[in-house]
This record gives structure tokens, C-alpha cells and sequence, in this order.
């Protein structure tokens, strides 16, 4: 016996390759259900993995043009852009990090707003972009979001805005802090006016821009399994000392909590923010629709809340 193992062949060791690798020309691996996707599949899906619905990022452009109705998005306060008032330099200086951004981007700064239609009504639509230093707020993208309000505002129109951020921007310190108080003072003003502000929060929301103006919307929407919170999961854990949930900052979470008041897909969302409109600017032409449309919405958030509710008890 001992002689039969001394001298049976050891297998040869075969690393089998288990899981396909990443950047094979035109796939990707989707991120939630780790399905190897073709990029132009999920392209046509509205970036939206066909297997499972995970929401991947979505460029400001292909933003635009999903919610503006075709040919009416007009941009404006095109023509602002950043400067670095504090000469801040960490390994970089900040006044390079800008030429950067805006070389990789073809944009001036980290928003983009401007007037259009969305599913005929006119209004405000304002987008992050989060390809701009992670659509960080500094004093341009605070600046040009207080400007379309107050044109919301002379021209009593709706506003809605989407967003994508990493937070207030650091290389402007407090002046990025104060676009903070800034958008919310514009946005009080909007609402004194009794009119509509629809926020809708898209992978990732955070920080500073999370604090103030994204989560000031009479309707405020999110995207499935966006994270949404003020301080990181790492931080948050490393000031607690405490593991968060997996499922915690997750816009399943934040509706369950009552953060949020729906999660829409990315292909229902113009009708959705189109149906606010409508309804909020008293122009429901088919008064039916309406209704149908708010129970289907209500269900939809009640079986999402119910569905999640299973899943964070069997977490524990
Ligand atoms: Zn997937």
C-alpha cells in the first residue's frame, strides 16, 4: 500500500480557467450576475444587463436623450467654467486635473443643463456627469444648477435632475460646500413658487450633492441598486466599527426606509418622470391613465418593499 503510493503518479496540476475573464474585445462581465455580456447587447438594452437588470453607468448624453423628447434639449450656461480659487494642488495641481477632466469629457465642468420637453412638457433638466471628476459639486456645477432653477422659475416650468456623484468637490473646500446651501436656497424658492423639482439619483449619489439638492425633490426617484448615501460604506464601518449590511445605501433600502419614494427602471423612467409632470402641472389629459399609472407605481414600490423585507431577515 505504502509502495503503491510512493509511486503513484501524482495528477498533473491543471489550473482549469472556472471564471471567463474580463476584456475580451466587445464582452463584459455584468457586475451583479457575473453573465459574460456582449457590449453591444447590453448597449441596445439601454445599458442594462440583459440577464439580470443590473443598471450599469449611463453616459450624460445617452441620459439626455433618453428622458428630453428627440431634438429638444437647448444647453445653456454652456459657456461656465471652473478656475482653482485656492491654487490647491495635492499630487497633482487642480488647474491640471481640470484640463484633464475637460479633455476626456469634451465638457467644461460636471453638469450639464439646459430647457426640453419630456413627454411634451416643457422643463428644466439638468444631468450630471459623473465622467467629469466623478460629477463632483464644485462652484461651476453649483452655479449653473442655481441658474436653471431660477430660469424655472421666470419661466414657471418644472425642473428635473438627475444625478451621479461622488460629492461636493475637495479641490474647491468650502466654496464647493457652499454650492450645498446655494442649490437648496434656489430650490425653496422653486417650491414657494408651487413647482415641481423631480430628483432622480443614479449610481453612485453621494455625498455633498446627496445632502443637499438630490434629496430635496417632491419626488425623489432612483435607479434599481444605486448606491445612495451621504459617507461611504468604508467610512461609515471604519467610524462604527461596525459591518453594514450588504444591502445598506441601496436604493431597495432607502425606499424601504422611506428615503425615497420609487425605484424605476431605466426604460420606464421618462414615462414615470413624464407622469409627475403631468400630474403635477395639471395638464393629465387622460385623467385614467393617471390613476392606473400611480396604482401600478404603488404596487410596484409595495412588492419591491416586500421582496426586500424576505431578503434582509434571511441576511440575518
Ligand atoms: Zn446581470
Amino acid at each position: 500500500m505504502g509502495l503503491f503510493t510512493l509511486f503513484r503518479r501524482q495528477k498533473p496540476k491543471i489550473n482549469v480557467q472556472i471564471e471567463k475573464k474580463e476584456g475580451f474585445d466587445g464582452w463584459i462581465k455584468c457586475s451583479d450576475c457575473q453573465e459574460m455580456l456582449h457590449q453591444e447587447e447590453v448597449s441596445k438594452n439601454l445599458e442594462c444587463c440583459p440577464k439580470c437588470g443590473f443598471h450599469f453607468k449611463f453616459s450624460i448624453d445617452k441620459r439626455i436623450d433618453l428622458l428630453a423628447d428627440e431634438g429638444t434639449f437647448e444647453e445653456m450656461f454652456s459657456s461656465i467654467a471652473p478656475k482653482n480659487p485656492l491654487k490647491f494642488y495635492d499630487s497633482e495641481s487642480y488647474t491640471d486635473r481640470i484640463k484633464k477632466a475637460q479633455k476626456k469629457t469634451g465638457e467644461k465642468d460636471a453638469v450639464r443643463v439646459g430647457k426640453c420637453h419630456i413627454a411634451g412638457q416643457k422643463t428644466m433638466l439638468g444631468v450630471l456627469n459623473f465622467a467629469y471628476m466623478g460629477g463632483s459639486m464644485g462652484s461651476v456645477v453649483g452655479e449653473k444648477i442655481t441658474r436653471m432653477i431660477e430660469t424655472a422659475i421666470k419661466e414657471k416650468i418644472p425642473v428635473v435632475m438627475v444625478c451621479s456623484s461622488g460629492g461636493a468637490r475637495m479641490q474647491e473646500s468650502i466654496f464647493s460646500l457652499m454650492q450645498m446651501a446655494k442649490t437648496s436656497a434656489a430650490l425653496a424658492k422653486l417650491s414657494e413658487m408651487q413647482l415641481p423639482y423631480i430628483s432622480v439619483l443614479t449610481h453612485p449619489t453621494t455625498g455633498g450633492v446627496t445632502a443637499s439638492f438630490a434629496s430635496l425633490g417632491d419626488v425623489i426617484l432612483a435607479e434599481p441598486k444605486a448606491l445612495i448615501g451621504f459617507a461611504g460604506p468604508r467610512v461609515i464601518e471604519q467610524t462604527m466599527r461596525q459591518k453594514l449590511p450588504e444591502t445598506a445605501q441601496k436604493s431597495e433600502f432607502l425606499l424601504q426606509k422611506g428615503m425615497i419614494d420609487g425605484i424605476v427602471s431605466r426604460k420606464d423612467l421618462k414615462e414615470t418622470v413624464g407622469f409627475f409632470l403631468e400630474m403635477f402641472t395639471g395638464n393629465v389629459t387622460q385623467p385614467q391613465r393617471g390613476v392606473d399609472k400611480l396604482d401600478a407605481l404603488i404596487n410596484a414600490s409595495t412588492k419591491m418593499r416586500q421582496a426586500h423585507q424576505v431578503e434582509i431577515v434571511s441576511t440575518k
